[in-house]
């Protein structure tokens, strides 16, 4: 082995030393992955919802508080789904940096291509949790891609020393992501336009994406739970249109979910919808390997098509 010449050792020494991890805080796992994704050993994440709580309604434990206040950077998903949890930590931190509108506060949604936006105003006051649009964009994985971008642009502009590192991350993502899309389509192809119902809306940028088609929901509107009426509803549409597939997130009860399948023939999957979900999800591409791989197995049981 050579020794390093002292000419090297000099030149080592005058690199500039990398900057501090920017400190981030992501609402979601989701979030949290994508940062790590393109912030690498530049970035210190957490995030405050696990991956198989419903993440339109989270404990807003103290812990996260404490977080909160040191963070400089704070992820969140906007579209109002985090607004029951979130907004007072937020508050509760008295973190100038992070509050909504200030430099450390990104709203992901805002560069997201977002579904379901309504054409006539909905308040919380009817029960309906989604009034800006459908909040559950991430499963899209172009949406993904968007996030991340988003982000890096973020993070260069907190830490412009490491600009070229967070963009050098992103496109080695970005090459991953369009790699692993090229999977996904051919493993979905022979299926285009089936017919599925889903429990919570959580799903529309997933099946757009994937061609799948909702014919209707366990929920008669978003964070409604179901009810007798609209039930027996969706079983006869369900007879109707030949419906096989029941996708239900796993933080919901299984029994009426399991009773429409008895009445249908249909098969109730659990599929989760996060980073974190199950314990294989480690991170965002993963989540697509995983539901999707959960799903064509679930197709090819059911001889749906
Ligand atoms: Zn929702």
């Amino acid at each position: 082995m050579r020794l390093l010449s002292i000419a090297t050792l000099a030149v080592l020494a005058s690199v500039p030393r990398a900057s501090a991890a920017v400190n981030v805080v992501a609402s979601t796992e989701d979030l949290a992955d994508l940062t790590r994704q393109v912030g690498g050993d530049r970035v210190k994440v957490e995030s405050i919802s696990r991956g198989y709580q419903d993440p339109h309604f989270v404990e807003a434990k103290p812990s996260f508080i404490l977080k909160l206040a040191k963070a400089e950077l704070l992820v969140a998903v906007g579209r109002e789904l985090e607004i029951g949890w979130l907004p007072p930590l937020i508050q509760q931190s008295r973190n100038a940096r992070i509050q909504v509108g200030a430099d450390g506060y990104l709203d992901a949604s805002l560069t997201a291509k977002i579904l379901e936006i309504p054409t006539t105003q909905i308040t919380r006051a009817m029960g309906d949790v989604h009034p800006l649009g459908n909040p559950h964009y991430w499963l899209d994985p172009g949406n993904g891609r968007r996030v991340a971008k988003a982000i890096v642009d973020k993070l260069s502009r907190m830490a412009p020393a490491d600009a070229a590192y967070f963009a050098s991350r992103y496109a080695d993502f970005d090459k991953r992501l369009a790699e692993a899309e090229k999977r996904w389509d051919a493993l979905l192809a022979p299926y285009k336009g089936l017919k599925v119902v889903t429990y919570h809306r959580s799903w529309p940028n997933f099946t757009d994406r994937f061609g799948l088609d909702v014919i209707g929901y366990v929920e008669p509107r978003p964070g409604i739970p179901p009810s007798p009426g609209h039930t027996i509803d969706l079983i006869a549409e369900m007879k109707r249109q030949n419906v096989k597939i029941l996708l239900v997130e796993p933080y919901f009860d299984l029994k009426t979910p399991q009773s429409i399948g008895r009445e249908t023939g249909a098969k109730v999957l659990v599929m989760p919808p996060s980073v974190g979900g199950e314990k294989e999800i480690t991170d965002y591409i993963k989540l697509f390997d995983y539901d999707l791989g959960l799903l064509v197995a679930a197709i090819k049981e059911t001889g749906a098509k």
